[in-house]
Protein backbone atom coordinates (compact mmCIF):
# COMPACT_ATOMS: atom_id res chain seq x y z
CA UNK A 1 0.00 0.00 0.00
CA UNK A 2 3.15 2.42 0.51
CA UNK A 3 3.63 3.08 -3.15
CA UNK A 4 -0.47 4.18 -3.12
CA UNK A 5 1.04 7.38 -1.49
CA UNK A 6 2.53 8.19 -4.67
CA UNK A 7 -0.81 8.26 -7.05
CA UNK A 8 -2.48 11.45 -8.01
CA UNK A 9 -5.72 10.40 -8.24
CA UNK A 10 -7.66 9.54 -5.37
CA UNK A 11 -10.65 7.69 -6.92
CA UNK A 12 -8.33 5.22 -8.89
CA UNK A 13 -6.30 5.08 -5.85
CA UNK A 14 -10.04 4.17 -3.94
CA UNK A 15 -10.83 1.67 -6.68
CA UNK A 16 -7.23 0.06 -6.08
CA UNK A 17 -7.86 -0.47 -2.72
CA UNK A 18 -11.22 -1.93 -2.46
CA UNK A 19 -10.47 -4.21 -5.30
CA UNK A 20 -6.81 -5.17 -3.90
CA UNK A 21 -8.86 -6.09 -0.25
CA UNK A 22 -11.46 -8.10 -1.98
CA UNK A 23 -8.68 -10.02 -4.11
CA UNK A 24 -6.20 -10.61 -0.89
CA UNK A 25 -9.86 -11.93 1.29
CA UNK A 26 -9.81 -14.56 -1.42
CA UNK A 27 -6.37 -15.81 -1.22
CA UNK A 28 -4.46 -13.75 -3.89
CA UNK A 29 -1.43 -11.60 -3.47
CA UNK A 30 -1.76 -8.18 -4.81
CA UNK A 31 0.38 -5.35 -5.21
CA UNK A 32 -0.92 -2.29 -6.41
CA UNK A 33 1.35 -0.30 -8.57
CA UNK A 34 1.24 3.31 -9.40
CA UNK A 35 1.96 2.43 -13.36
CA UNK A 36 2.94 0.73 -16.06
CA UNK A 37 6.90 0.98 -15.27
CA UNK A 38 6.22 -0.43 -11.39
CA UNK A 39 3.95 -3.19 -12.81
CA UNK A 40 6.89 -4.53 -14.89
CA UNK A 41 9.30 -3.79 -11.96
CA UNK A 42 6.68 -6.08 -9.73
CA UNK A 43 6.94 -8.57 -11.64
CA UNK A 44 10.70 -8.74 -12.74
CA UNK A 45 11.43 -8.82 -8.99
CA UNK A 46 8.97 -12.28 -8.66
CA UNK A 47 10.86 -14.15 -11.55
CA UNK A 48 13.99 -15.30 -11.45
CA UNK A 49 16.79 -15.54 -14.42
CA UNK A 50 16.85 -19.48 -14.96
CA UNK A 51 12.90 -20.11 -14.50
CA UNK A 52 10.17 -20.74 -17.66
CA UNK A 53 7.19 -18.13 -18.79
CA UNK A 54 4.33 -18.92 -20.22
CA UNK A 55 2.21 -15.31 -21.61
CA UNK A 56 -1.06 -15.86 -23.69
CA UNK A 57 -2.58 -13.68 -25.63
CA UNK A 58 -2.43 -10.70 -23.74
CA UNK A 59 -2.19 -6.89 -24.80
CA UNK A 60 -1.17 -5.66 -21.37
CA UNK A 61 2.23 -8.23 -21.19
CA UNK A 62 2.88 -6.61 -23.93
CA UNK A 63 2.22 -3.29 -23.07
CA UNK A 64 4.47 -3.29 -20.15
CA UNK A 65 7.53 -5.47 -22.64
CA UNK A 66 7.75 -8.38 -20.10
CA UNK A 67 8.60 -10.84 -23.14
CA UNK A 68 11.50 -8.71 -23.76
CA UNK A 69 12.42 -7.81 -20.44
CA UNK A 70 12.17 -11.43 -19.19
CA UNK A 71 14.33 -12.73 -22.08
CA UNK A 72 16.66 -10.15 -21.42
CA UNK A 73 16.70 -11.27 -17.65
CA UNK A 74 17.28 -14.81 -18.74
CA UNK A 75 14.34 -16.36 -18.52
CA UNK A 76 12.70 -18.52 -21.37
CA UNK A 77 9.39 -17.21 -22.59
CA UNK A 78 6.70 -19.25 -24.12
CA UNK A 79 4.20 -17.37 -26.44
CA UNK A 80 2.25 -18.06 -29.27
CA UNK A 81 2.10 -14.47 -30.86
CA UNK A 82 5.87 -15.37 -32.00
CA UNK A 83 6.03 -14.10 -36.05
CA UNK A 84 8.44 -17.27 -36.11
CA UNK A 85 6.44 -20.00 -35.23
CA UNK A 86 5.18 -22.50 -37.36
CA UNK A 87 1.60 -23.44 -37.23
CA UNK A 88 3.25 -26.91 -36.73
CA UNK A 89 4.66 -25.89 -33.76
CA UNK A 90 1.18 -24.48 -32.30
CA UNK A 91 0.73 -26.83 -29.77
CA UNK A 92 3.93 -27.54 -28.24
CA UNK A 93 3.91 -24.06 -27.47
CA UNK A 94 0.68 -23.68 -25.50
CA UNK A 95 1.45 -26.56 -23.64
CA UNK A 96 4.72 -25.00 -22.82
CA UNK A 97 3.13 -21.72 -22.32
CA UNK A 98 0.56 -23.26 -19.90
CA UNK A 99 2.86 -25.69 -18.01
CA UNK A 100 5.74 -23.36 -17.30
CA UNK A 101 7.13 -22.07 -13.73
CA UNK A 102 5.18 -19.24 -14.18
CA UNK A 103 2.05 -18.10 -16.08
CA UNK A 104 1.80 -14.23 -16.83
CA UNK A 105 -1.40 -13.08 -18.28
CA UNK A 106 -3.75 -10.15 -18.33
CA UNK A 107 -7.22 -10.29 -17.66
CA UNK A 108 -10.10 -9.36 -19.68
CA UNK A 109 -12.14 -8.09 -16.18
CA UNK A 110 -11.83 -7.71 -12.40
CA UNK A 111 -14.82 -7.50 -9.88
CA UNK A 112 -15.15 -5.30 -7.24
CA UNK A 113 -15.57 -8.10 -5.33
CA UNK A 114 -12.81 -9.50 -6.26
CA UNK A 115 -13.02 -12.05 -9.39
CA UNK A 116 -11.41 -12.49 -12.67
CA UNK A 117 -13.76 -13.04 -15.53
CA UNK A 118 -12.42 -13.88 -18.88
CA UNK A 119 -13.85 -15.19 -21.79
CA UNK A 120 -11.39 -17.16 -24.73
CA UNK A 121 -11.91 -18.81 -27.80
CA UNK A 122 -8.95 -21.69 -27.93
CA UNK A 123 -9.05 -22.16 -24.21
CA UNK A 124 -5.40 -22.17 -23.60
CA UNK A 125 -5.38 -18.60 -21.76
CA UNK A 126 -8.50 -19.44 -19.48
CA UNK A 127 -7.50 -22.87 -18.85
CA UNK A 128 -3.83 -22.05 -17.66
CA UNK A 129 -5.60 -19.20 -15.62
CA UNK A 130 -7.34 -21.32 -13.75
CA UNK A 131 -4.90 -24.53 -13.85
CA UNK A 132 -1.80 -23.79 -14.75
CA UNK A 133 0.20 -25.72 -12.42
CA UNK A 134 3.28 -23.22 -11.52
CA UNK A 135 3.23 -19.34 -10.44
CA UNK A 136 0.68 -17.21 -11.69
CA UNK A 137 0.48 -13.33 -12.00
CA UNK A 138 -2.86 -11.78 -13.32
CA UNK A 139 -1.99 -8.20 -14.56
CA UNK A 140 -4.98 -5.85 -14.61
CA UNK A 141 -5.44 -2.14 -15.17
CA UNK A 142 -8.28 -0.11 -13.51
CA UNK A 143 -10.01 0.12 -17.12
CA UNK A 144 -10.41 -3.52 -15.87
CA UNK A 145 -12.21 -2.98 -12.80
CA UNK A 146 -16.02 -3.75 -13.31
CA UNK A 147 -19.46 -3.50 -10.30
CA UNK A 148 -20.00 -6.85 -11.00
CA UNK A 149 -19.52 -10.18 -13.04
CA UNK A 150 -23.04 -9.02 -15.44
CA UNK A 151 -21.17 -5.80 -16.35
CA UNK A 152 -17.88 -8.03 -16.32
CA UNK A 153 -19.05 -9.89 -19.14
CA UNK A 154 -20.61 -6.67 -20.91
CA UNK A 155 -17.08 -5.13 -20.98
CA UNK A 156 -15.90 -8.15 -22.91
CA UNK A 157 -18.07 -8.48 -25.13
CA UNK A 158 -18.49 -4.97 -26.01
CA UNK A 159 -15.10 -3.34 -25.28
CA UNK A 160 -12.25 -5.56 -25.54
CA UNK A 161 -13.83 -8.34 -28.03
CA UNK A 162 -14.39 -5.70 -30.89
CA UNK A 163 -10.65 -4.24 -30.99
CA UNK A 164 -9.63 -7.95 -30.48
CA UNK A 165 -10.74 -9.24 -33.23
CA UNK A 166 -10.19 -6.56 -35.56
CA UNK A 167 -6.37 -7.04 -34.61
CA UNK A 168 -6.37 -10.83 -35.65
CA UNK A 169 -8.34 -10.07 -39.12
CA UNK A 170 -11.50 -11.46 -37.58
CA UNK A 171 -14.65 -11.02 -39.49
CA UNK A 172 -17.47 -10.80 -36.60
CA UNK A 173 -20.78 -8.08 -35.80
CA UNK A 174 -18.59 -6.44 -33.34
CA UNK A 175 -16.12 -5.52 -35.55
CA UNK A 176 -18.38 -3.56 -37.54
CA UNK A 177 -20.48 -2.45 -35.27
CA UNK A 178 -18.69 -1.82 -31.94
CA UNK A 179 -20.87 -3.91 -30.07
CA UNK A 180 -22.25 -7.54 -29.15
CA UNK A 181 -25.16 -9.03 -31.02
CA UNK A 182 -24.04 -12.46 -29.57
CA UNK A 183 -23.29 -13.96 -33.66
CA UNK A 184 -22.92 -16.99 -34.51
CA UNK A 185 -20.44 -16.82 -36.78
CA UNK A 186 -16.96 -19.33 -37.75
CA UNK A 187 -14.25 -16.65 -36.30
CA UNK A 188 -16.73 -15.91 -32.88
CA UNK A 189 -14.17 -15.67 -29.95
CA UNK A 190 -16.58 -15.69 -27.65
CA UNK A 191 -16.41 -19.96 -26.59
CA UNK A 192 -15.36 -20.03 -23.20
CA UNK A 193 -16.28 -17.53 -20.26
CA UNK A 194 -14.31 -18.49 -16.78
CA UNK A 195 -14.95 -16.53 -13.87
CA UNK A 196 -12.33 -17.11 -11.37
CA UNK A 197 -14.40 -16.72 -7.56
CA UNK A 198 -11.10 -17.32 -5.69
CA UNK A 199 -7.17 -17.79 -6.04
CA UNK A 200 -6.76 -20.93 -7.79
CA UNK A 201 -5.90 -23.48 -4.88
CA UNK A 202 -2.53 -25.21 -3.74
CA UNK A 203 -0.66 -22.64 -6.05
CA UNK A 204 0.80 -18.69 -5.69
CA UNK A 205 -1.07 -16.53 -7.39
CA UNK A 206 -0.61 -13.07 -7.60
CA UNK A 207 -2.55 -9.76 -8.99
CA UNK A 208 -0.94 -7.15 -10.22
CA UNK A 209 -3.05 -4.07 -10.58
CA UNK A 210 -1.83 -0.32 -12.25
CA UNK A 211 -3.86 2.65 -11.25
CA UNK A 212 -3.29 3.47 -14.95
CA UNK A 213 -5.12 1.83 -18.42
CA UNK A 214 -3.84 -1.36 -20.24
CA UNK A 215 -5.04 -3.45 -22.82
CA UNK A 216 -8.22 -3.59 -24.24
S1 LIG B 1 -20.37 -13.09 -29.41
FE1 LIG B 1 -19.75 -12.51 -31.50
S2 LIG B 1 -20.46 -10.39 -31.74
FE2 LIG B 1 -20.43 -10.84 -29.55
S3 LIG B 1 -18.43 -10.10 -28.86
FE3 LIG B 1 -18.26 -12.29 -29.26
S4 LIG B 1 -17.49 -12.40 -31.36
FE4 LIG B 1 -18.31 -10.33 -31.08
Amino acid sequence: MEALRKFKDDSLVRKCKTVGAALESKGFKTILCPDGEAAAKAVLDLVSPEQTVGVPGSVTVRQLKLIDKLTEKGCKVYHHWDPNLAPEDRKERFINANTSDWFITGTNAVTMDGALVNIDGVGNRVSAMAWGPGKIIYIAGVNKICVDVPEAIARVKNEAAPPNTARVGGKTPCVELGKCIECHVPDRGCRITSIIEYAPMGRECYVVLIADSFGY
